[in-house]
């Protein structure tokens, strides 16, 4: 085996907090989501493609959740957090083409498949954490249209290909041609255990995925998905965490200068394509094959659930009693979904001051208070007024084995909301039962607290950080705890 080794290169491309390498057509472009500039690497080159947004537009970005395309013609697609659809050709502004969508909002950067599709003149938007669902826009379209189901829950990999778009979720494989998916194969090189990148090689018509281990022990592992399953696994040098990591640093092929990037902050390096053993021209077909999907769910697979959504009108003032450095926080009347016996509401407390405690870790202990009090008070969030939209959820462990609904029940399942499950709850029946009932037991009665409700904190809209509120079922007590999301 030859020495394969990374060239150093100084390629003068500034690296945002948060960006994206894609392909577009077969030019290499590399985004910044903090402002939406990019660049364009030809032979080596970088060339400025996208100026910065106006100073207006930036203040509209969240660069963590936000995604972003190349079309084969360098008109750069872009998911906004709120669901919308942008779209901005060189030299122009950044225009909105669809109007915000909770079908696809709430998004964090990177974590659902965002291409564009040249074969199907489309933009694709698939998966997402503990969804299924995927969407196309039409080119000239206004209006999304939802795609039929193919691949599993998950983030996944995705990249667009003269074939169509591949996506990879755990080791399944599957190719959306045109507006159906039809799985390719199930590749075991693509384990859980490890982080993988999927790349396509358009000089070679090659698809080839790197897998490295969440622990990084082992070295990077380059394995090519072929009709006749993947080709010998191909240890690469050094290590390929940071794109793994998906935000400071990326990975792309640059068919141009026929080299596999790897961009941080540090600097640039390459490996050449050609010494990746990858054979030429072997497109992978799909084939027909059942998802295993129930067709009818029965009820009891799901549970019912009020997404909230804090409005811009002040509550009256409740008059609750609040001790020193305190504030209320929320107000949740109990009802149906909210079962505490004869108790009329909810109340959280937290600390006035931020400083008080960690905001990312929420570490501090005595951060969260909650009472349950006989008072019916209306339902309230940070002195505001909530409104709420009845979902269901499904249980984490048949999530698998259902569609996500296209009513956007991933989406709520993650925000403010009471009843449904604690979110990001996952794995088997016993773990999804032991979230749902906290290890703190009533004071006065003994029974283990249950989960009730989750509000997003500290803004009720932003997912960095979810409270998560337990009661006694005969509302005697409550607690709270918090998980960086
Ligand atoms: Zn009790």
């Amino acid at each position: 085996m030859s020495e394969l080794e990374w060239t150093e290169h100084a390629l003068p491309l500034p690296l945002g907090r948060v960006t994206t390498a894609t392909l577009g057509g077969e030019a290499l472009y590399v985004v910044n989501h903090r402002d939406l500039a990019s660049h364009r690497l030809e032979g080596g080159e970088v060339q400025r493609w996208h100026e910065p947004v106006e100073p207006d537009t930036r203040v509209g970005l969240d660069d963590r959740n936000l995604q972003v395309a190349m079309d084969p013609d360098g008109t750069l697609w872009a998911l906004l957090v709120d669901g919308s659809l942008h779209r901005r050709e060189r030299g122009g502004r950044l225009e909105m083409v669809a109007e915000p969508d909770v079908r696809l909002a709430g998004h964090y950067a990177h974590r659902v498949g965002f291409a564009w599709d040249a074969a199907g003149d489309q933009l694709v938007i698939a998966g997402g954490d503990h969804r299924n669902n995927g969407f196309a826009l039409k080119r000239g379209a206004r209006f999304i249209e939802p795609l039929p189901y193919g691949p599993g829950h998950g983030v996944g990999q995705t990249v667009a290909t003269k074939h169509g778009v591949y996506r990879l979720v755990d080791d399944a494989l599957w190719l959306l041609r045109g507006g159906s998916w039809g799985f390719v194969g199930s590749h075991p090189h693509a384990r859980s255990d490890r982080g993988q990148l999927l790349f396509f090689d358009p000089t070679r018509d090659a698809l080839f995925f790197v897998g490295e281990l969440a622990s990084h022990r082992e070295p990077p592992m380059c394995v090519q998905l072929t009709p006749g399953g993947t080709t010998p696994p191909m240890s690469l040098p050094g290590s390929f965490a940071g794109p793994l990591e998906m935000h400071e640093a990326v990975a792309q092929v640059d068919p141009s200068t026929d080299r596999l990037w790897m961009i941080d902050r540090t600097g640039a390096r390459y490996l050449p394509l050609d010494a990746l053993a990858l054979q030429p021209g072997v497109p992978l077909e799909a084939r027909p094959r059942d998802r295993g999907v129930v067709e009818d769910p029965p009820v009891h697979w799901f549970r019912e659930a009020l997404a909230l959504r804090q409005r811009d009108e002040e509550a009256d003032d409740l008059g609750v009693a609040v001790r020193d450095g305190w504030v209320l926080s929320a107000s949740l009347p109990v009802s149906p979904l909210l079962p505490l016996a004869d108790a009329g509401s909810v109340l959280l407390f937290t600390r006035e001051h931020a400083y008080d405690h960690d905001p990312w870790t929420l570490s501090f202990a005595n951060a969260f208070e909650v009472r349950i009090v006989d008072e019916r008070h209306p339902l309230t969030a940070g002195g505001m007024k909530i409104d709420f939209t009845g979902y269901r959820e499904v249980e984490p462990i048949f999530a698998e084995r259902v569609d996500t609904a296209h009513d956007g029940g991933a989406y709520f399942a993650r925000r403010s909301k009471i009843g449904g499950f604690p979110a990001l709850v996952y794995g088997t029946r016993e773990e999804a039962a032991n979230s749902f009932v906290a290890d703190v037991r009533c004071e006065d009665c003994d029974a283990r607290l249950r989960f009730v409700a989750q509000l997003a904190w500290p803004e009720f809209d932003l997912i960095s950080a979810v409270v998560y509120l337990y009661a006694c079922p005969f509302g005697h007590s409550g607690a709270a705890k918090a998980q960086n999301v």
